[in-house]
C-alpha cells in the first residue's frame, strides 16, 4: 500500500511518515500542492493524506482538482483547527474523511486503515487466478484452499502480479507500485522478494505460476 503525504512543515511530515512506515505502508511526502496534483498524476496510491493549509495552493484546492481529473484515491484532510467550515469546504471538494490537528499517532491510523478498506471497496475485493485467491480486505493468501503467509511487501507483490496477469509486468512498475520514491535503483530487492513469493506460492504445488521473463520482468501464469 502506497500513501502520499502532502505536508510543508518538515517535522510534521517526517513524524508522520515514519510512523505509517513503521506500518510497513510506502510512503512518498510532497511539501506543496503543486506537487502532490504532479505526483497523484504519475503514480497510483491507495491513499492521499493532504494537509489544508500549504503554501500556494490549498489543501481543499488540490482536492477539488484531483476529483476534476477523475483521480478517485481515498483521500483524508488534515486541518489545523476545528473549524466547522474547513471540514465541510474539505468534505463537498471530494474529501473522504477528515483529522484535527494535533492528532494521536494511533488515530492517524485507524483513519489511514479505514481509508483504505474504503478505497478497496471500491474495487473488486477478491482476486482469483487459476486456483489463487487473494482476499485484498483482509489481506489472505489461498492457493489450492490452504493460506499461504505472506509479508505485506510480498501481498503487495502479489497483488500486483495478479491484477495483471497473465501480462508481464516490468521491474520498474514493481518499483513503482510496491516500493516508495526512495527506492534504490541499484539494489536487487525486486528479485529478492520475487524468489521468496516463488518459494511461498510455488513450492510443492503445480503449476509453477510466478514466471521471470528474460530482459523483461515477471509474469504470473501458466508456462508458455
Ligand atoms: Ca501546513
Amino acid at each position: 500500500m502506497r500513501i502520499l503525504l502532502v505536508e510543508d512543515e518538515r517535522k510534521v511530515a517526517s513524524f508522520v511518515a515514519r510512523s505509517l512506515r513503521e506500518n510497513t505502508y510506502a510512503v512518498d511526502i510532497a511539501t506543496t500542492g503543486e506537487q502532490a496534483l504532479e505526483m497523484a498524476a504519475s503514480a497510483n496510491y491507495d491513499a492521499i493524506l493532504l494537509d489544508v493549509r500549504l503554501p500556494g495552493l490549498s489543501g481543499v484546492e488540490v482536492c477539488r482538482e484531483l476529483r476534476a481529473s477523475r483521480i478517485e484515491t481515498p483521500i483524508l484532510m488534515l486541518t489545523a483547527r476545528s473549524l466547522v467550515e474547513q471540514r465541510v469546504e474539505g468534505l463537498d471538494a471530494g474529501a473522504d474523511d477528515y483529522l484535527v490537528k494535533p492528532f494521536a499517532l494511533a488515530e492517524l491510523q485507524a483513519r489511514v486503515r479505514a481509508l483504505i478498506r474504503r478505497g478497496l471497496n471500491r474495487r473488486e475485493g477478491t482476486l482469483r487466478y487459476a486456483d489463487l485467491e487473494i482476499d485484498r480486505r483482509r489481506r489472505q493468501v489461498k492457493r489450492n484452499s490452504l493460506t499461504v503467509p505472506l509479508t505485506a511487501k510480498e501481498f503487495a507483490l502479489l497483488e500486483l502480479l495478479v491484477l495483471r496477469a497473465p501480462e508481464i509486468v516490468t521491474r520498474s512498475e514493481i518499483e513503482e507500485h510496491v516500493w516508495d520514491a526512495g527506492f534504490d535503483r541499484e539494489s536487487n530487492l525486486v528479485e529478492v522478494y520475487i524468489n521468496r513469493l516463488r518459494q511461498k506460492i510455488d513450492h510443492g504445488s503445480l503449476p509453477k505460476l510466478i514466471h521471470t521473463v528474460r530482459g523483461a520482468g515477471y509474469r504470473l501464469g501458466a508456462p508458455q
